[in-house]
C-alpha cells in the first residue's frame, strides 16, 4: 500500500475533509490482478442478475441521495440543486443500464446457405480502467461503471484527486448492492502516477477517460503500445446562438444556467454566446443584470446560486483568461475578479465585443466566464459556432423552424439544443462530442455498450456437411 497521502479539501472553505493514500503503480498492479481474477467469475454471472445489482444500486443511491448531495456541496462545491441533479443522473443511469441486463441485444440474420444459423452477440472485454474528473463526481463514474459492469467487465476506477470521498461512497454503495469487491476497485491518487500506471497496464484492455483534451492526448499515446480501446470524453467550447426572433427572456435564462451553473465547470458550459446584431444591445443588458443578481456562496447554503471553483489553480487559470480577454481588446461588462476571503470564488464574468478568433472565444476556460460575439446573419452565427476545435454541445434560440432545422444539421457538435441552453443531457441518448471533444465513441444510451463490449459473430451449421460460404452457393448465371 502506498505510504504517501493526499488531502481532500473543501473548495468553499479550505477545510480538509479527509486524507487518502496516494496510489502508485504497485497499487494499480494489485488492483488489476484482483480485477482480472474476478473477471473470470463475473463474466459468467447472467446479465439479468448483474442488472438486478444495478437496480439495487440505484435504490441505494436514492436512499442516500441527501447525504451524497450534501457531501458533494462540500467536497466538490456545486450548489445543492445541481449536486442533487448529479446524484439523480447516476440513479437514472443505474436504472437504465440495469434494464440492459435483459436486453444487450445482438442480431440474428438469415444465412446465405441452407441449414445454417447466424447471430452476433456482445462479449465483455475484461478489466476496464476508468479515469474520471471531479466536476460530476457521482454521475460520471456511473456513466462509465454501470454499462461496463452490466456488460460483464470488471473495473479499476481512478477518480479525480479532488473528490476521493465521493468516489469512496459511490463504490461502497456498489458493493452494498451486491457487486463483489474484486469486481470494482478504487485506486486513488494523481493522474501522472496512478492514472498513467492504469493506462499503461498490459492487463487493462479498455480505458474510459473523461477529462481535458491535453490529458486525453497523453492517455491515447500511453495506451497505444498495447493497442487498447480508448474512449475519450474531453473538453468543450460550447456556443449558444441567439437569433433576432428569439424569446430573449428565455434565452437569458438559458445562458445564465449554461454559463454560470456549476460555476462554468461543465464540459457543456456555454462559454460563447453568438448574438444577432438586432438583439445584441438588449441581450447584453438583460444578461449583465441577471449575472449580477447571482448570489455566490457555499453550495450547501439554500440561498446560493453559484458555488466556488474547485481549487486555487482553477481560480488562477480563470482569472488569467480575464487578463487575456482584456489584452485582446474585448469589453469586460461584469465580473472579472475573484471574491476576497476564504474559498475559491470567482464573479460571473461577461465579455462583449468578442471576435470568434480571440483566445477567450477559442480556448476552454472552465469557469464562470462567457463571451458575447455579435453576428449579422444565421450563416455567420453557424460559422462562428463551428470555428473552434471542440464540438460537444450547441444551442440555438429561434422561433423559425427552418433555421432550427438548419442548425440541427449544420452545427458541428455531438449535441444540439433548440430553445434551451447547452446543458441538460438525459441518460438514454448518446452523450459526447465531435472534433477534439473525443475520439468517436459515446457515453450513455445504447451507444455506451459499444465501448464496453466486443462483437462476436457466430455461425452454426446444422446441415451435416461442409458448406463453403461464397463458393457452394455462388450465384448462378441468369436464365436466358
Ligand atoms: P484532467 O484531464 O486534469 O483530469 C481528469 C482525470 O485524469 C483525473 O482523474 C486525473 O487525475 C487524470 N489524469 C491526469 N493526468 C493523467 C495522465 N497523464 N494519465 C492518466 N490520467 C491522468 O481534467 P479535470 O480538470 O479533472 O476535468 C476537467 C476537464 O474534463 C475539462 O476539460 C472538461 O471539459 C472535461 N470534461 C469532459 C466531459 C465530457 O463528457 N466530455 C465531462 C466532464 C468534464
Amino acid at each position: 500500500m502506498a505510504s504517501a497521502t493526499f488531502e481532500s479539501v473543501a473548495p468553499a472553505t479550505g477545510e480538509v475533509l479527509g486524507t487518502f493514500p496516494r496510489g502508485d503503480a504497485a497499487d494499480v498492479d494489485r488492483a488489476v490482478a484482483t480485477a482480472r481474477e474476478a473477471f473470470e467469475d463475473w463474466r459468467l454471472v447472467p446479465a439479468p442478475e448483474r442488472g438486478n445489482m444495478l437496480f439495487r444500486f440505484a435504490e441505494l443511491l436514492r436512499a442516500h441521495k441527501d447525504e451524497l448531495t450534501d457531501l458533494m456541496t462540500r467536497e466538490m462545491g456545486k450548489v445543492k440543486a445541481e449536486a442533487g441533479g448529479d446524484v439523480q443522473e447516476a440513479i437514472d443511469m443505474s436504472f437504465y443500464m440495469g434494464g440492459e441486463g435483459r436486453r444487450l441485444f445482438g442480431h440474428t440474420t438469415p444465412s446465405e446457405l441452407r441449414d445454417k444459423f447466424m447471430m452476433s452477440v456482445r462479449m465483455p472485454v475484461g478489466v476496464v480502467g476508468a479515469i474520471t474528473p471531479w466536476n460530476f463526481p457521482i454521475a460520471i463514474p456511473a456513466w462509465k461503471l454501470c454499462p461496463a459492469l452490466v456488460c460483464g467487465n470488471t473495473v479499476v476506477l481512478k477518480p479525480a484527486e479532488d473528490t476521493p470521498l465521493l468516489a469512496a461512497r459511490f463504490v461502497d454503495l456498489l458493493h452494498q448492492a451486491g457487486v463483489p469487491e474484486g469486481v470494482v476497485q478504487v485506486v486513488n491518487g494523481f493522474g501522472e502516477e496512478a492514472g498513467e500506471a492504469l493506462v499503461r497496464h498490459p492487463d487493462v484492455p479498455v480505458i474510459t477517460f473523461t477529462g481535458s483534451r491535453e490529458t486525453g492526448i497523453a492517455v491515447t499515446k500511453a495506451a497505444a503500445d498495447h493497442l487498447k480501446h480508448v474512449h475519450l470524453e474531453l473538453g468543450g467550447k460550447n456556443a449558444i446562438i441567439v437569433m433576432d426572433d428569439a424569446d430573449l427572456e428565455l434565452a437569458v435564462e438559458g445562458i445564465v444556467w449554461s454559463a454560470f451553473g456549476t460555476s462554468g465547470q461543465r464540459c457543456t458550459a456555454a462559454s460563447r454566446v453568438i448574438v444577432h446584431e438586432a438583439v445584441y444591445g438588449e441581450l447584453q443588458s438583460k444578461l449583465v443584470a441577471a449575472a449580477e443578481r447571482l448570489r455566490l456562496g457555499p453550495g450547501w447554503d439554500d440561498e446560493t446560486d453559484v458555488g466556488p471553483l474547485i481549487n486555487r489553480a482553477a481560480l488562477d487559470k480563470v482569472h488569467s483568461y480575464t487578463r487575456v480577454g482584456l489584452d485582446e481588446g474585448a469589453k469586460l461588462l461584469t465580473g472579472g475578479e475573484p471574491v476576497e476571503g476564504a474559498g475559491f470564488f470567482y464573479r460571473p464574468t461577461v465579455f462583449a465585443d468578442v471576435s470568434p478568433r480571440m483566445r477567450i472565444a477559442q480556448e476552454e476556460i472552465f469557469g464562470p466566464t462567457t463571451a458575447l460575439i455579435p453576428v449579422r446573419s444565421f450563416e455567420e452565427a453557424v460559422a462562428a459556432a463551428n470555428s473552434v476545435e471542440y464540438g460537444l454541445s450547441s444551442s440555438i434560440f429561434t422561433r423559425d423552424v427552418n433555421r432550427a432545422f438548419r442548425a440541427m444539421r449544420d452545427l458541428q457538435a455531438g449535441i444540439t439544443y433548440v430553445n434551451a441552453g447547452t446543458t441538460g443531457a438525459e441518460v438514454h441518448l448518446p452523450f459526447g462530442g465531435v472534433k477534439a471533444t473525443g475520439n468517436g465513441h459515446r457515453e450513455a444510451g445504447q451507444a455506451a455498450l459499444d465501448v464496453f463490449t466486443e462483437w462476436k459473430s457466430i455461425y452454426v451449421d446444422y446441415s451435416g456437411k461442409l458448406q463453403r460460404a461464397q463458393i457452394d452457393n455462388a450465384e448462378r448465371p441468369a436464365p436466358r
